[in-house]
């Protein structure tokens, strides 16, 4: 780890004084750099998300490195600059071009900054009603730039004309206004070329696995979909003792320019708790269906999660206990979960919502199905949340509702019970529940699988030595 994080953190402090404005932007895990301008060595980041470039490549090599991984449709390296915006240059207005690239600040308007740029009034405000036929101005936040060209014409005495302008809108796409011949603004949406290539992290968890797993460049995307994954199998609030291992194999898209990026498909994940090491590989079913795997071919996602709330504190378990507030000793049919009043649950698994208001002694309960076998029932809700009734679909990990005390409480807590054919079983004991299998003809198919994904994984992990040893 001391190997990843030392020239990230190099670079970062040599970038300081320099440093260009990079716009950070929450559409999860995203982040967004100023595009089409000359890139000053590795440019970068404010939002603690390394940026491609700041980081000790994953993969070594630069450019070489797009071996598409099976199952991938790996998008050809095209670049993603800015063409030039406007069509032809007229024949008889010699002009200069000049672009410009404007990162936007508090309190400004695409118009405003069109006319500090010297464009006329009345080109600016026809440039903006083309735009606006695909892309509302007023999205345009702080710190998001966009590239402006402009003509100073010479015949005209110098005066300047909108030639057009480009913006990235998200991850995907990107808005361009350019001048047609014709004299007319014409506007369009485009897609962006983006990069897809396998990386790997991998860490010791010291504090949080969050920390550690943001430290060493996992997307938070990336993570919260390992941490679904594995949610049956740990609990990530008490299993995680420090200097255990986790590693993550998963798609990375970028920008074709390399500046944005977002996390994949995850390959395969991996923890070691200081036992049996956990492994999930993904797979392809002969259905379509895609699922995660462990070494011998068993789903990973069972079919409901152990604590269907993050941040929890176990706080009474199943069986014969004194009733905080009746006084007297009787079954408890669930187990506590203590956590602050409108912490999210989560439903435990997939299925449809049976149940959901009030419930005598539960509060605000809900209730879901999940088979012809299985129900979970969360009493005590500070509310359920918008959307869950009765006859509704839910999937695994969506939230139904928020912690609170209603009912007959003491203090806020998740009340969680598993139902096996309509009769309460101790949720922390479900671990044993029969996980889909792979047979036959899918399991050898699995076999190949996962031989791939361990070359690849054994080819990065090599390339990454090579990248630190040569760094040193
Ligand atoms: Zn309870």
């Amino acid at each position: 780890m001391a190997l990843l994080s030392a020239p990230s953190a190099s670079v970062l402090r040599w970038l300081l004084p320099s440093a260009t404005v990079v716009f950070a932007f929450a559409l999860a895990g995203v982040v967004f750099l100023p595009e089409d301008s000359p890139s000053p060595p590795g440019a970068t980041i404010q939002t603690g998300i390394p940026a491609p470039e700041a980081r000790i490549p994953l993969v070594a090599g630069e450019g070489a490195d797009w071996t598409p991984v099976a199952g991938f449709d790996a998008v050809a390296s095209l670049p993603d600059p800015a063409p030039p915006l406007a069509a032809a240059p007229m024949r008889l207005a010699p002009a200069t071009r000049i672009r410009e690239q404007v990162e936007i600040r508090r309190g400004d308007t695409l118009l405003k900054i069109l006319l500090r740029l010297g464009v006329s009034r009345a080109q600016a405000h026809e440039a903006i009603a083309s735009l606006e036929k695909v892309y509302d101005p007023r999205r345009l936040r702080p710190g998001q730039y966009l590239t402006v060209e402009l003509e100073r014409l010479r015949s005209e005495e110098n005066r300047l004309r909108l030639a057009g302008l480009s913006l990235p809108v998200g991850f995907e796409k990107r808005v361009r206004l350019a001048r047609s011949e014709g004299g007319v603004f014409e506007a369009a949406t485009i897609e962006r070329p983006l990069l897809r290539r396998p990386a790997l992290a991998s860490g010791s968890i010291d504090g949080s696995l969050y920390r550690a797993a943001r430290a060493v460049g996992v997307p938070g995307e990336v993570l919260a979909e390992v941490v679904r994954l594995f949610s049956w199998d740990i609990d990530f609030q008490r299993d995680i003792q420090p200097g255990d291992r986790f590693a993550i194999l998963y798609e990375e898209i970028l920008s074709a320019d390399r500046r944005q990026r977002r996390g994949g498909e995850i390959l395969y994940a991996a923890f070691d708790l200081g036992g049996e090491p956990l492994t999930a590989y993904r797979f392809t079913r002969s259905d379509g269906t895609v699922g995660y795997y462990d070494r011998a071919g068993r789903s990973v996602r069972k079919s409901l999660m152990r604590t269907p709330v993050d941040g929890a504190r176990l706080s009474s378990r199943f069986g014969k206990r004194r009733h905080p507030v009746l006084g007297y000793t009787r079954m408890h049919k669930g187990v506590d979960f203590a956590a602050p009043r409108g912490t999210p649950i989560y439903a435990a698994g997939d299925g449809t919502v049976i149940f959901a208001g009030r419930n005598k002694g539960y509060g605000n309960y809900v209730r879901i199905r999940h088979n012809g076998t299985y129900t979970t029932a969360y009493a005590h809700m500070q509310r359920i949340a918008e959307g869950i009734r009765r006859g509704v679909r839910v999937r695994q990990g969506q939230v139904i509702g928020y912690v609170g005390s209603t009912g007959l409480v003491t203090g806020p807590h998740l009340h969680y019970e598993v139902l096996r054919d309509g009769r309460q079983v101790n949720p922390l004991k479900l671990r044993q529940v029969a996980a889909d299998e792979l047979q036959g003809a899918e399991r050898a198919a699995f076999g190949r699988r996962v031989a791939e994904i361990e070359a690849l994984r054994t080819r990065l992990a090599r390339e990454r030595l090579i990248a630190e040893n040569a760094a040193e």
